[in-house]
């Protein structure tokens, strides 16, 4: 500590290195930090011990902490549907489980007013909390950062949204407090409406995965979603095809109750990438519903979704997100 600066001793803190400017004005003390990266109760232990440390300063008498902190670079991938059902739901969950087994800290949005499942998919049942309007999401046991649409409110009641209460929830969901996640993954609604509208106004996702059965309707659909984030200049960086034939689990013989191939042609038209297949499966539906994503449990339901989820990256670079 120097006689003219007594907050020099701020200098021999562990957190010197986040301090940006520090000065005393009579008997006020006024220290700015970078809290880039720190969570909540990070930052306010951070506050804390700036403060008591300055107040150890001789001469001052009040301490002021200002936090300041750079928007982390943040990677948002909108997963959409042109129709419900066909799996986007089951598809986000195992996806970001996989990344966060990959290492990545990802995030979850459910803004799927028709259908929040994700606290479901995911076993996440806890509310999440809020300060001053933000919410914090709840981190699973998958390791993946949970908010959803249904944690909010009552299922019921998300689906008798209009165009503006859902879009105002959604931009909640997208302004909460994501702390250091990477990759924010967004479960649309099915369809072309006013919350996919809002995401690619609010959020400018970096790219855009959709999902659809095998059928033709289900692709006709699904080519209207791809339009939608076509025209608004989100790369589209795959389509995924879901319950794309079936084994039998008594007898193993294979069937395809919906076609096979469907989703891949049609990539292959629209020129879009084409990220994998995923089977009509009795155990993935058993286990989504028990809350056990089979991307957590190992075997080929999780080669599958890793596959995917590294197609999926692959794309991401090309597109520079
Ligand atoms: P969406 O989000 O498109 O409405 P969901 O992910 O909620 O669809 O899935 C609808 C239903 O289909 C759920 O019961 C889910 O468990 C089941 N499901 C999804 N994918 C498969 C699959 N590959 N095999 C069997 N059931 C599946």
């Amino acid at each position: 500590m120097t006689e003219d600066d007594p907050l020099s001793l701020l200098d021999e803190l562990p957190d010197a290195g986040r301090i940006k400017s520090r000065k005393l004005s009579g008997s006020v003390a006024t220290i700015v930090a970078d809290a880039s990266g720190l969570s909540s109760s990070e930052r306010s232990a951070l506050e804390g011990r700036l403060k008591q440390a300055a107040l150890t300063a001789p001469g001052t008498t009040e301490a002021r902490i200002a936090l300041t902190a750079t928007k982390p670079e943040r990677t948002i991938i909108a997963v959409g549907s042109g129709k419900g059902g066909v799996g986007k739901s089951t598809l986000t969950a195992n996806l970001a489980v996989t990344l966060a087994r990959m290492g990545k800290r990802v995030g979850l949005i459910d803004a799927d007013i028709y259908g929040p499942s994700q606290p479901t998919l995911l076993d996440a049942h806890a509310k999440p909390e809020a300060e001053k309007e933000k919410l914090f999401p709840v981190e699973t046991v998958f390791g993946v950062r949970l908010l959803s649409v249904g944690q909010l409110v009552s299922a019921g009641t998300a689906l008798a949204w209009r165009g503006p209460m859902a879009t105002s929830a959604l931009n909640q969901l997208i302004e909460a407090d994501w702390g250091d996640a990477e990759i924010l993954l967004v479960d649309l609604p099915p369809g072309t409406g006013d919350v996919q509208l809002s995401l690619v106004a609010k959020a400018r996702p970096d790219g855009a995965v959709i999902v659809s059965t095998p059928q033709d309707l289900s692709l006709i659909d699904a080519t209207r979603a791809i339009d939608l984030f076509g025209k608004t200049g989100v790369p589209i960086l795959g389509i995924v095809e879901n319950m794309a034939g079936y084994a039998c689990p008594h007898c193993g013989e294979s069937s395809d109750p919906f076609g096979q191939g469907g989703a891949e042609a049609s990539a292959a038209t629209l020129g879009v990438p084409f990220l994998g297949r995923l089977p009509l499966s009795t155990s993935l539906r058993e286990a989504s519903d028990r809350g056990r994503p089979p991307a957590a449990e190992g075997g080929s339901a999780a080669a599958a979704f890793e596959a995917i989820a590294r197609e999926m990256l692959v794309q991401l670079e090309k597109v520079g997100g």
